[in-house]
């Protein structure tokens, strides 16, 4: 199996567990998709660094970070004057009152902060980015009473011309020289990073040959969603799904906490076994991603949880 050359997992820091808090940080990027409780508390300082804000949809645990965010980055040890842009899903009632909240008792920001509403299909330029990054929104399927969204950070490359591939070197650089380089080149979008919030499984087509896909697994099984919501996925049919879409590397998020690690690894293990999804894949438990393929990483995990059911259960906080 080939590792990913970009974006590397190591540039991803974040928290996930279904029903209790959702927040995924891309460093490259500066950006923060959700914003679930815990956020600052574990980002600390470096919440100063972040400059946008992608809310997948207005469920608390999406969203209750963002009272204590805004609240360090107005008061803490940072870079109070950093701009804040915050996108959320337009017409969307749950974040509107808690805009409404954060606008009554935040009334003096140190920092310019900007609430942006979009739609899907948007396309939004991340001007930091020599206008060669740019992301784009695409619907999900979640709530129905509330639009919700996914986001895809996708990345303008240039390729040879079909009609030029069979060419040497010496007759690229010739035809460059007396045509110019737009002859022998044509550019395309390479999605680079996708972040689905929470759904049912995306359409493939909306992530096609995603380099790095991240895509909620509530249920380990269809069994699992006994008050029959539907809004949710299920470990079969997201590798189904990142196979389709020939994804290089899926990372399961917002997992039930009903599973422990050894049901997990074992699901996910048996799964990949029977659908072969052909990617790289990993799973964020808690605040530890983990490589599914990898022993080592999930008895890492292991020894860490017990470590802290020991001191739990010591009372030595
Ligand atoms: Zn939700």
């Amino acid at each position: 199996m080939t590792t990913p050359q970009f974006p590397l997992q190591d540039q991803l820091c974040g928290f996930s567990r279904a029903l209790f808090s959702t927040w995924l940080y891309h460093r490259r990027f500066n950006i923060l998709f959700d914003a679930g409780e815990g956020v600052a508390t574990s980002l600390c300082n470096r919440v100063f660094g972040i400059r946008r804000i992608f809310l997948s949809h207005g469920h608390a645990d999406h969203i209750a970070g963002l009272v204590n965010l805004l609240n360090i980055r107005n008061l803490g040890a940072g870079d109070q004057t950093a701009s804040l842009k915050i996108y959320i899903p337009k017409n969307n009632k749950l974040i509107e009152f808690m805009m409404d909240y954060l606008a009554r008792t935040q009334k003096a920001l140190s920092f310019e902060l900007e609430w942006i509403p979009i739609d899907a299909d948007e396309d939004v330029m991340l001007d930091d980015q020599r206008n060669k990054v740019f992301l784009r929104t695409f619907k999900t399927k979640h709530s129905q009473r509330q639009l919700s969204l996914g986001y895809n950070i996708i990345e303008k490359r240039r390729r040879l011309k079909p009609e030029y591939e069979a060419l040497s070197q010496r007759e690229i650089n010739q035809i460059v020289w007396t045509k110019g380089k737009e002859e022998i080149a044509t550019e395309y979008e390479k999605i680079i990073f996708s972040y689905g919030g929470d759904s049912r499984p995306i359409n493939p087509d909306l992530v096609r040959e995603s380099l790095f896909l991240c895509h909620e697994s509530t249920y380990m099984s269809s069994d699992d969603d006994e008050r029959n919501f539907q809004q949710h996925s299920i470990l079969d049919e997201v590798l189904e799904m990142a196979k389709q879409a020939n994804v290089e590397t899926l990372l399961l998020f917002h997992t039930s906490l009903r599973y422990n690690l050894d049901e997990l690894r074992e699901k996910i293990n048996a799964a990949k076994a029977r659908i072969e999804p052909g990617c790289q894949v990993l799973v964020l438990c808690a605040n530890n991603i983990i490589d599914t393929a990898n022993e080592g990483s999930w008895r890492k995990k292991m020894r860490k949880d017990s470590l802290k059911e020991q001191s739990l259960d010591g009372n030595s906080f």
